[in-house]
């Protein structure tokens, strides 16, 4: 199963991500994780990498679908994936689209992941002093959710219009269990 999840910064997606993809046995796919990974180095990338995520700003796209195409293309993906944090811009989604058209592979679900940005903001900071994330604190989180409204948000739209059948928004105000057993409902309907 190959599945993608939209939704701003805080929105509890990547929790939800995790939960699934032990679910269905199937690779959590964070592209944010795996940049944090390549924080901690001292070489070019890991130093620009710092400054750019430190901003709340988003990596090149380049770099982005670099590592995807690397990680899809792994035995990891063979069962499936979901894509927490990628696409996030347009090349990104064009970029993704084209791997699966070459591929022969199908897009089964997307959800949606919707939320009123003043809870993201009171999460994030939430967050940022459970986690010590250095992109959480408050001066950036206004910068993350401008770039997720800007980049991503239309790329969510264009999902919608041409995955309609596919396409699932979820309210993720409701408590962590009952946002995971919705979205484990809506994988059970589309199996059938
Ligand atoms: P996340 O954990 O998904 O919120 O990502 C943390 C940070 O990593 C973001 O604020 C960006 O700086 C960077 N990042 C993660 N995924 C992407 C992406 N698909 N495109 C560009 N930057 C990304």
């Amino acid at each position: 199963m190959r599945i993608v999840f939209f939704g701003p910064p805080g929105s509890g997606k990547g929790t939800q991500a995790k939960l699934l993809a032990n679910e269905l046995n199937i690779l959590h796919l964070s592209t944010g994780d795996i940049l944090r990974e390549k924080l901690s180095g001292n070489d070019t990338l890991s130093i620009k990498l710092r400054e750019i995520m430190s901003s709340g700003n988003l990596v090149s796209d380049e770099v982005l679908n670099q590592i995807i195409a690397n990680k899809l293309m792994s035995e990891e993906c063979s069962n499936g994936f979901i894509l927490d944090g990628y696409p996030r811009t347009v090349p990104q989604s064009d970029f993704l689209l084209s791997f699966f058209k070459t591929n022969s592979l199908n897009l089964d679900i997307i959800f949606n992941f919707k939320i009123d940005f003043k809870v993201v903001e009171e999460r994030i900071i939430l967050r940022s002093k459970q986690e010590q994330r250095s992109d959480d604190n408050i001066d950036v989180i206004k910068t993350r959710l401008d770039k997720y409204i800007e980049e991503t948000y239309p790329v969510s739209q264009f999902f919608s219009q041409n995955f309609s059948q596919n396409f699932f928004t979820i309210d993720a105000s409701q408590e962590v269990y009952k946002i995971q057993k919705e979205l484990i409902n809506i994988i059970k309907k589309a199996e059938k």
